[in-house]
């Protein structure tokens, strides 16, 4: 007679282990307390999605084959550019979590700074490329727009005669503006609203207005701005 293995649950491991013990010539009853076998990944949350590698998460006699298109939603925040004029950042990886946990290669690693020359608060938003290369070799490439965290509030002056006409906006993905406070030299330091039209007695000369800008995320700006 054979030898007749019990496994009790009919979860990955159990469903792992008759499938390693059938081929050995024994025969294998899995018990399962539920209506079906791999019951409980069934239950779980609809957005379940595995977050070990393919190659951790395959069972013997099933792997898991990266086929069809693959989009990773690629997501990073590049902060404005240093001393030296040039942007570094680290790009934060794919929602939820993080990329260093899947066996993927990422262009430029999943740690290496970022380099962008051009001004990324103003004009044409800038999209990122990323390509990225599953532990099979399959290679998704991703394009995202550019989300930036840092760019300065834009503030502009019109003058006609003594009357200044004040506009200040939020920087680029910035958080909306709080306060903002107009230095002018000679005359009284002042808050001023966006597209506020304000009157100043003495207008300085060529010299520049000063406003302090605060947005709603406890950022501080100090601009200097010639009207
Ligand atoms: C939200 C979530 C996400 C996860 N993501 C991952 C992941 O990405 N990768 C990963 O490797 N792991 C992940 N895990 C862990 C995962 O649950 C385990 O790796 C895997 O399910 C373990 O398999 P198992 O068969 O040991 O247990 P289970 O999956 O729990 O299976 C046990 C089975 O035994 C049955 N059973 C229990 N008692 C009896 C009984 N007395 N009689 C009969 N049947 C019985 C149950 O009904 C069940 O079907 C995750 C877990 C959770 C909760």
């Amino acid at each position: 007679m054979r030898d007749v293995v019990t496994i009790i649950g009919g979860g990955p491991a159990g469903l792992a282990a008759a499938a390693t013990l059938k081929p050995l010539g024994l025969q294998v009853r899995v018990l399962e307390q539920d209506k079906s076998v791999g019951a409980r990944w069934k239950n779980h949350y609809d957005r379940l999605h595995l977050h070990t590698t393919r190659k951790m998460s395959a069972l013997p006699g099933l792997s898991l084959d990266l086929t069809g298109a693959v989009t990773l939603p690629l997501f990073g925040e590049v902060a404005l550019p240093g001393k030296d004029g040039v942007i570094h950042n680290t790009f934060a990886g794919i929602p939820d979590v993080p990329l260093e946990r899947f066996d993927l290669a990422f262009t430029g690693g999943t740690t290496m700074p970022l380099t962008l020359k051009k001004d990324v608060c103003r004009g044409v938003r800038q999209r990122v490329q990323g390509t990225f290369t599953g532990h099979n070799g399959t290679i998704a490439k991703v394009s995202t727009p550019l989300k930036v965290a840092g760019c300065p509030p834009v503030v502009t002056f019109k003058r006609r005669g003594h009357r200044l006409t004040v506009r200040i906006t939020a920087g680029r993905d910035g958080a909306a503006i709080k306060s903002a406070t107009l230095t002018a030299p000679g005359a009284k330091r002042r808050s001023v609203k966006t597209k506020q039209t304000i009157t100043l007695r003495r207008l300085p000369g060529k010299k520049a207005f000063r406003v302090v800008v605060k947005d709603t995320a406890k950022q501080s700006w100090t601009l200097k701005v010639k009207a």
